[in-house]
């Protein structure tokens, strides 16, 4: 079973000076491309001998994890620090092409969670229903795979006359079959709910007891219910997961929608809306973001003083809180997410569009 991403405690791990590796390949083919970066990084510590000596000793410790775990499928994340005594390995059972795309090698203060936190936002954890007239599925998806967490039986008769029932009989007693069955399912979706967390539910089988199903849910589940499709009994599970997860792109893609229309109409007043890098940056080392929007391909460069700490936007050749030469340049979109993730801030990743894009790929909804 896949286990649900923990960015707040992703972020956690830092180092006073550059400790930390991330290592992040969408497949096994990526492996020998991780150890030519491994060799070049290699080379460009070579004037900062402490760094190179912690460098190299994360790499020994993922040396030691791949000799006693081969990797062979899948895309895998793994946080690595020699000096704070972790490895955290985390693998997704997943085809390279549902991965986010870029993949390689970090090192730095933190770890490059951002990957990562594209895959909590893509892959969300989910409920689908499969529901046709001979039985159901209830399935929880998490990290995009999805596990069979109660099956339960239909054996809902077509709506023809057959046999020695009267044909009002037979109805009435369909009637009641597909009442009790969808109860049923509505029955298995609450046990779900209470031992694990989702935000979305999608239902897929027979029109007749999607209809019947969705009558029966309370209102609090029925407004998680973000997408329904009938589909014909016939379909293999490979179709039926296609089809889920096509469902599940459209619930996201017009969640962001949403969340950037609000954005927009709150900028609009000068009321709870930040647009644009620089601002959202301060708002959230204030703890004032309620949601921050991040355009998936943005890319802007920071710099983070190795001495004090500081952070600011741009590339920097000194730092502008103690003057200190030589700061790190690193990736702002990855800042942004760790100071989410540690404020516990929802993240959401948008699909690039013009204004967005006018702002940096960077915008934020306050909580106050
Ligand atoms: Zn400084």
């Amino acid at each position: 079973m896949s286990e649900v991403i923990d960015l707040k405690k992703l972020s956690q791990y830092n180092t006073q000076g550059r400790g930390v590796t991330t290592l992040y390949m969408r497949s096994p083919r990526s492996m020998d491309r991780y150890e030519r970066r491994s060799k070049s990084l290699s080379k460009l510590l070579k004037e900062h001998p402490e760094e190179l000596a912690a460098f190299r000793a994360n790499d020994e410790k993922l040396t030691t994890y791949f000799e006693e775990n081969p990797y062979t499928s899948g895309g895998l994340f793994i946080i690595c620090s020699a000096e704070l005594d972790v490895l955290v390995p985390l693998s997704f059972d997943l085809p390279e092409d549902r991965l986010p795309s870029e993949d390689g090698l970090w090192f730095d203060t933190t770890a490059y969670i951002r990957p990562v936190a594209e895959m909590q936002d893509e892959f969300e954890q989910h409920v689908v229903i499969v529901a046709t007239n001979h039985s159901a599925s209830v399935q929880l998806v998490t990290v995009g795979k999805h596990e069979e967490v109660e099956a339960i039986l239909g054996e809902i008769k077509n709506s023809v006359k057959k046999g020695g029932w009267s044909q009002q009989r037979y109805a009435r007693r369909r009637v009641k079959q597909l009442s009790d069955y969808a109860s049923e399912i509505g029955e298995a979706i609450e046990r779900l709910e209470r031992r694990t967390s989702f935000a979305r539910i999608f239902l897929l089988g027979s029109k007749e007891i999607i209809q019947e199903l969705e009558e029966k849910l309370p209102r609090r589940l029925r407004n998680k219910v973000e997408g329904v499709k009938a589909v014909p009994s016939k379909q293999s599970a490979v179709q039926l997961e296609e089809i889920a997860a096509e469902l599940f792109k459209l619930a996201e893609a017009s969640q962001e929608q949403d969340i950037w229309e609000e954005i927009r109409a709150e900028a609009m007043q000068q009321g709870r809306a930040l647009l644009g890098a620089m601002d959202v940056h301060v708002a959230l080392q204030q703890g004032r973001v309620h949601t921050l929007l991040l355009q998936r391909d943005s890319r802007l460069d920071g710099t983070r003083c190795k001495v004090c700490g500081h952070v600011s936007l741009g590339v920097r050749e000194l730092c502008m809180m103690c003057g200190e030469s030589d700061p790190l340049t690193i990736d702002m979109v990855n800042e942004f997410v760790e100071l989410a993730a540690k404020a516990g801030t929802q993240i959401e990743f948008s699909d690039p569009h013009e204004e967005l894009t006018e702002v940096e790929g960077v915008a934020a909804l306050l909580r106050y």
